[in-house]
């Protein structure tokens, strides 16, 4: 995803992708990193870095009446007045959210 959008923005090399990655998104940000570099091989992609931003898990809680940030997946029930919660508000994600792209100089 992130080499197509580059692609369109003409001639530029990515320096790094940026993403966010919620709790939810079954997705480990170690593995993450790890196979990032072997995914971007022989691609565009080639040398740049990834970097995560971790969001915090929210839901709605339906006693409060308001959004709350839970600060363990095991522990899914709202921080302020224990109730269970099951509306996720954020935490899902897994998107690109930025690419810090560098020009290149086309010669001749
Ligand atoms: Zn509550």
């Amino acid at each position: 995803m992130a080499e197509e959008e580059s692609g369109q923005r003409g001639r530029a090399r990515v320096n790094a992708v940026h993403l966010k990655l919620g709790p939810l998104a079954g997705v480990v940000k170690e593995a993450l990193l790890s196979s990032y570099e072997m995914a971007c091989e022989g691609t565009g992609l080639q040398g740049s870095r990834l970097v995560i931003e971790e969001i915090p898990l929210v839901v709605y809680c339906p006693k409060c009446l308001a959004p709350r940030t839970i600060e363990s997946v095991q522990w899914f029930a709202c921080p302020e007045c224990r109730s269970p919660v099951s509306e996720v508000i954020q935490g899902r994600e897994l998107q690109v959210v930025a690419l810090e792209l560098e020009a290149v100089e086309i010669q001749g």
